[in-house]
């Protein structure tokens, strides 16, 4: 098999070209969590192949810089699981797993959150976050689709936006329960999903056919 036919039966996100003709692997992690396994195997595949080592990403995450063509299929079959299993990532702050200001288990609905937005085609990518409280650690106000952790519920934010051009999300609703946040969140991204352009992100989106749209759509208000 050529090298590109064993990328392509990879899960997402797993292995990416660079420009130098070497690639990157990205171990799967979920919620910025790696177990001994994984990084005893990460250890020994940079050992023995010589690697240049392992990067921390921006979205919580291993990446290993710099495998040669000849050792890519090496290096995956020993490390392990890589990639996505959720089309949509959603991450999370540390949330009541280990930070003394959390209002929420941030970590776990980030995961239910994955599940639940797993099957929406949407127009481009999608950038989710939980935080456990107000503080808002994972930025929530700046993600497609946010949930902040309050002592009476969830606020959810939609639309918001941490690239070129910022912008913050707006609140679609406040103290909601989680069930609530989900169904909120589903006809926000059905609604997006049916009428927005082609590579058209939320942020734009809201901009384009406003926030009031948004709203009644989801609802009903
Ligand atoms: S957002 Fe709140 S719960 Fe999450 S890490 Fe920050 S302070 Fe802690």
């Amino acid at each position: 098999m050529d090298i590109n036919s064993y990328i392509e039966k990879l899960p997402m996100r797993a292995v990416k070209l660079r420009k130098d003709g070497s690639y990157t692997v990205v171990p799967r992690m979920s919620q910025g969590r790696i177990n001994a396994e994984q990084l005893l195997a990460i250890y020994s595949v940079v050992q023995e192949h010589n690697l240049p080592g392992v990067r921390l990403t921006a979205g919580q995450r291993l990446m290993l810089d710099g495998i040669p063509a000849e050792v890519l299929e090496a290096v995956v079959e020993k490390i392990g699981p890589v990639g996505d299993v959720y089309r949509h990532k959603v991450q999370a702050c540390l949330g009541t797993a280990g930070c003394k200001l959390a209002m929420q288990d941030s970590m776990s609905l980030a995961e239910k959150l994955e599940e639940h937005i797993k099957d929406f085609v949407l127009p481009t990518k999608l950038k989710s976050s939980v935080s456990g409280c107000s503080m808002c650690c994972a930025e929530s106000m700046i993600r497609d689709v946010g949930l902040i952790g309050r002592k009476t519920g969830w606020t959810v934010s939609f639309g918001g936006n941490g690239g070129k051009r910022v912008r913050r999300g707006d609140i679609l609703a406040e103290d909601v329960s989680s069930q609530e946040a989900f169904d909120i969140i589903g006809k926000a991204l059905a609604f997006y999903a049916e009428h927005a352009k082609v590579k058209e992100r939320t942020a734009r989106f809201v901009e384009r056919v406003s926030v009031d749209a948004v709203k009644k759509a989801v609802l009903g208000k």
